[in-house]
């Protein structure tokens, strides 16, 4: 493949993107594969460092996540993340990006308008 084109969760201001996948598939084929990815992130998605970052993704882009793909998962139900425990949990794999990966050259595009939950 030569380019992936992704969003991301979160971009800190350090320059770290901070992602949460379920399986896997979207952060391994961010880094793994492409000749280059293309991040495309919205100013809404600036967090100050790393330990900023969670926060917003499990308190409201998760749920908001899980709802849209029809998940059965209590965040559904409730709106917050209860931590879950259930199969259809959507928050399995949290993969930090600290600097370029070896073999993919990686462009973050920041837009200047909210994008994406
Ligand atoms: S851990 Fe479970 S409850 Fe929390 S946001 Fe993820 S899927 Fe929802």
């Amino acid at each position: 493949m030569d380019i992936f084109l992704s969003g991301t969760n979160a971009v800190t201001e350090d320059g770290k993107l901070f992602n949460v996948d379920a399986s896997g598939n979207r952060v391994g084929a961010m880094f793994v594969g492409p000749k280059k990815t293309i991040v495309v992130a919205g100013v809404n998605k600036i967090v100050k460092d790393l330990e900023a970052a969670e926060k917003p993704v499990r308190e409201w882009a998760a749920p908001q996540n899980a709802k849209r793909l029809n998940r059965k998962t209590p965040c559904v139900e409730t709106g917050v993340c209860g931590d879950c425990s259930s199969p259809d949990r959507i928050c399995n794999i949290y993969v930090t990006l600290g600097k370029k990966p070896s073999r993919t050259d990686v462009a973050v595009i920041l837009v200047g308008e909210n994008l994406g939950i």
